[in-house]
């Protein structure tokens, strides 16, 4: 530890388990199957097609795109957004979109709007921890409310408040194809949960990073949709899982009354996003590729899916359960009290396959004996051989 004068919020900077999976993983010289890091597989990147528009956006007499941005985001991109948008469910409009530095920077802008130290924010559980690490930041106390099949269980929640004898200030929700848990809200849930935050002034956070990503079962409305003008839904959205996350491009779309805020919030933060990838992705739209993309990455995503299961009631069929997400890119696992997903994951990247624990998921480490697979990421052979070994870990671990 540092012997520098730290502010107190430093003691609130928690990391993500998840994030530094990269750069451990980066470090190993053996062969791993990579399921750990939520990240497009390397064949899913439209490399061809980004370095082509590139050319045209970035090249020659388009000096301007390495110039700063307007903060609220550059006009080519605003719009190709806005009319890719139009007519779906996240359809938006330009007093309530802000382009940010991809998904994270939209999490960091919605919680230092709204969160004062003390404040109460709920967050699912199991969550992704990134945006819980970002609400601590700012000092909030959490309350995990759990999710079942349906996404987050707003009945436990209810009571959940209730019990805890104040209303919170902030709801922070990843309602489609959930990361960790592949599940998704139901419509009926989508209009209590937006009845209870009405009820306890609380603002939503609707992280929704993979909802473009159905591959099966009927589109439910975004909970911006249901809210249907009402302010209290904050929605952040990013292109990392829909085109790359290497880009850092995303949006978010909230009341307009929070627009400015939000422009002096990134002004503070980092000015701009940065103006040559906002022009990438702004000409990947403009030239009608997202679409196509998409319907490509859905068929394949949907195979890697079922690969995965069928991989695991081959080899683990009596000793796991396992969700069954309509989209997105994640399988929830869970295991037997007999496993220790954290030591799983030692013995497991000794033999080549690496995943998440599931108390990485969980503030207050709820889920030892859960763990989380990323299928997206690799193709249907190696998805063969990284749950086979993943089985003979497991029965490595359990003769221990
Ligand atoms: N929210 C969720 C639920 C995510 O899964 C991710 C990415 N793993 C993000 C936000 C962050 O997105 P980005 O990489 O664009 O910052």
């Amino acid at each position: 530890m540092t012997d520098l004068p730290l502010a107190s919020r430093a003691d609130y900077l928690v990391g993500s388990v998840i994030d530094s999976s990269t750069s451990l993983l980066a470090q190993q010289t053996h062969d791993i199957v990579k399921f750990a890091m939520g990240s497009p597989a390397a064949d899913a990147v439209p490399t061809h097609t980004l370095a082509h528009v590139a050319v045209q956006t970035m090249g020659a007499g388009a000096a301007d795109a390495f110039d700063y941005a307007a903060t609220e985001g550059d006009s080519a991109l605003r719009e190709a957004l806005l009319a890719e948008l139009a007519g779906t469910t996240d359809a938006t409009t330009p007093d309530r979109l802000t382009i940010t530095s991809g998904g994270m920077q939209g999490l960091d802008l919605a919680f230092k709007l709204f969160v004062d130290p003390g404040d109460l924010v709920v967050v699912e559980s199991p969550t992704y921890t990134n945006g819980s690490a970002t609400a601590l930041s700012y000092q909030a106390e959490l309350l995990e409310a759990p999710v079942d099949e349906n996404g987050l269980d707003v009945e436990q929640l209810e009571e959940l408040v209730v019990r805890a004898g104040r209303t919170p200030k902030v709801i922070y929700a990843i309602p489609t194809f959930q990361n960790p848990s592949g599940a998704s809200m139901s419509l009926e849930r989508r209009e209590r949960l937006l009845e209870l935050a009405q009820r306890w002034g609380s603002v939503i956070i609707d992280d929704d990073p993979y909802g473009m990503l159905r591959f099966a079962g009927e589109p439910v409305p975004s909970l911006q949709e249901v809210a249907n003008g009402e302010p209290l839904v904050f929605s952040v959205r990013t292109f990392s899982k829909i085109i790359a996350p290497g880009l850092r491009v995303g949006w978010v779309s909230a009341d307009p009354s929070l627009q400015p805020l939000l422009i002096s919030a990134k002004q503070a933060m980092d000015t701009c996003t940065n103006l040559p990838l906002q022009r990438l992705v702004a000409g990947f739209l403009r030239e009608g590729h997202l679409a196509d993309h998409l319907a490509t990455q859905r068929v394949s995503y949907r195979d890697r899916k079922d690969a995965m299961q069928t991989a695991l009631t081959e080899q683990l069929g009596d000793k796991a359960r396992w969700t069954d997400p309509e989209g997105g890119f994640f399988l929830w696992v869970k295991l037997g009290e007999s496993v220790d997903t954290e030591r799983l994951f030692e013995v497991a990247l000794a033999e080549g396959v690496a995943f998440i624990p599931g108390n990485a998921f969980s503030p207050s480490r709820r889920f030892p004996h859960d763990l989380r697979l990323c299928f997206a990421s690799m193709p249907p052979a190696r998805i063969h051989e990284g749950v086979t070994r993943l089985a003979r870990a497991i029965e490595k671990v359990e003769s221990e």
